[in-house]
């Protein structure tokens, strides 16, 4: 007879998985981190690697798992462009094998599983904002296909899962989320211009700079994801989770060189392929089912992020 719930967290050594591996912790559960380390790092969870209900397994989720557990998150996926399309068919067989696999593990240990999934599924959007009702505008050959298509494909395989053996998934479309942790190299924005700041070098504008993203500060995220795993009610989702304030590309430069003090010019590069053109979830759904919304700023979430990235110039 186990007292601690057993959770499993899938790519817990990335970014947002080394946050909710310390959440889990402080919640007084046992906590299963499964990562391969192709985008994550032992340095985001060596910290956690005393502590006595921490456990690491170095494992692909492409391949299947036999482990007993009580809950799942499944965030096992490179996140960022430049990671996600150095090997394309990687990512299309992470999302999806991987979403085959850690489902039937939940299918047999009947734990709940939440689903790491993407605003990318709405391609670039022609609803604003948008909605969980929204099918989307995705490219399914470009660039980006291997990612969003993945994404796509994983959550068709929940909810038949859900619908076909009773599986209790709990699906959530994660907007842009920022914060300490993340991969200085990732070409993600947010990395991209503090670390480019902080060092004076030319800001990269891909574009004219007026596309917009919505940023979440990860505090923010990990707990939208962890009340909607601990709701009781049958509702698979899909659910936003997401900050709905939205910025121009453009905006954020001129606010990561002012908080940075940094002497940076902004410099235009060609956007690349099927870039969004505007992204911002309307989280109605989140904010009625899980009493959650954001609140942390963007300028106060860039301020902890800018010191996390000190470190690294
Ligand atoms: P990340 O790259 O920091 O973390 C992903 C983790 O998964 C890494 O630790 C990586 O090593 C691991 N991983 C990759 N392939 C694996 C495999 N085959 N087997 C085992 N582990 C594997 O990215 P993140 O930002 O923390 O994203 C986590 C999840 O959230 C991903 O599924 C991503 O698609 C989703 N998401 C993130 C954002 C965001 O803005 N951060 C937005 C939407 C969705
Ligand atoms: N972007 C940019 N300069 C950079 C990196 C990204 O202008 O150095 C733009 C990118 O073209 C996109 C937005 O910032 O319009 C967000 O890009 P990111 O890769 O962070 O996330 P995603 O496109 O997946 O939302």
């Amino acid at each position: 007879m186990h007292l601690r719930t057993r959770v499993l967290v899938t790519g817990g050594a990335g970014f947002l998985g080394s946050h909710l591996c310390e959440r889990l912790l402080e919640a007084g559960h046992d906590v299963l981190c499964v990562d391969n380390f192709f985008t994550g790092a032992k340095d985001n969870i060596a910290h956690l690697l005393g502590h006595p209900h921490f456990e690491l397994m170095r494992h692909d989720v492409t391949f299947p798992l036999y482990v007993e557990v009580d809950r799942i998150f499944n965030l096992a996926c490179p996140a960022s462009p430049i990671h996600y399309q150095q090997n394309p068919v990687q990512t299309t067989k992470t999302s999806v094998h991987g979403a085959i696999n850690m489902l039937g593990l939940a299918k047999r240990t009947r734990a709940r599983i939440f689903h790491a999934s993407t605003s990318e599924v709405y391609g670039d959007p022609i609803v604003h904002p948008q909605q969980e009702a929204y099918w989307g505008n995705v490219n399914p050959i470009g660039p980006r296909a291997c990612y969003d298509e993945g994404k796509r494909c994983a959550e068709t395989l929940c909810l038949d899962y859900y619908r076909q053996f009773g599986v209790a998934v709990r699906v959530g479309r994660i907007f842009n989320t920022y914060g300490p942790r993340m991969h200085p190299n990732d070409g993600r924005v947010v990395s991209n211009f503090i670390m480019q700041a902080l060092r004076d070098e030319p800001i990269t504008i891909y574009g004219d700079g007026r596309q917009t993203r919505s940023f979440c500060y990860v505090d923010d995220l990990i707990e939208a994801m962890t009340r909607f795993v601990d709701l009781d009610e049958d509702f698979p989702g899909p659910m936003n989770m997401g900050n709905p304030s939205e910025f121009t590309i453009m905006d954020l430069a001129r606010m990561v060189i002012e908080m940075t003090g940094s002497r940076s010019e902004l410099v235009h590069r060609r956007l690349p392929t099927d870039d969004p053109v505007q992204r911002k979830p309307d989280i109605a759904l989140a904010r009625r089912k899980l009493d959650w919304e954001p609140r942390v700023p963007l300028r106060d979430g860039l301020a902890t992020t800018i010191d996390y990235f000190r470190g690294f110039v």
